[in-house]
């Protein structure tokens, strides 16, 4: 039923296998660096929202009748439902 394979079918079977195996190989490598690209990315990104706050900081105001704290600028009255201010 089988033979032994001729030399040229031999040779074919191992530059099928090798083509396979290289292209294979090149895939992995592509994945890889494009892995560590979306890392870098990342981490540039982290490093520039922590370079400054989402939200812009502001001066805190201490009621003076529940002492809860509220944005100083903009606000006549602390906003709590239960205070009499
Ligand atoms: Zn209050």
């Amino acid at each position: 039923m089988f033979t032994l394979p001729t030399l040229p079918k031999l040779l074919l079977i191992v530059l099928v296998i090798g083509a396979v195996w290289w292209w294979h190989r090149r895939n992995q490598i592509r994945r890889r660096e494009q892995a560590e690209l979306d890392r870098n990315q990342r981490t540039a990104a982290t490093k520039g929202a922590k370079g400054k706050p989402a939200k812009p900081i502001e001066d805190m105001a201490q009621c003076r009748v529940c002492n809860a704290y509220v944005p100083a600028i903009g606000a006549t009255r602390c906003g709590r439902d239960n205070c009499p201010f």
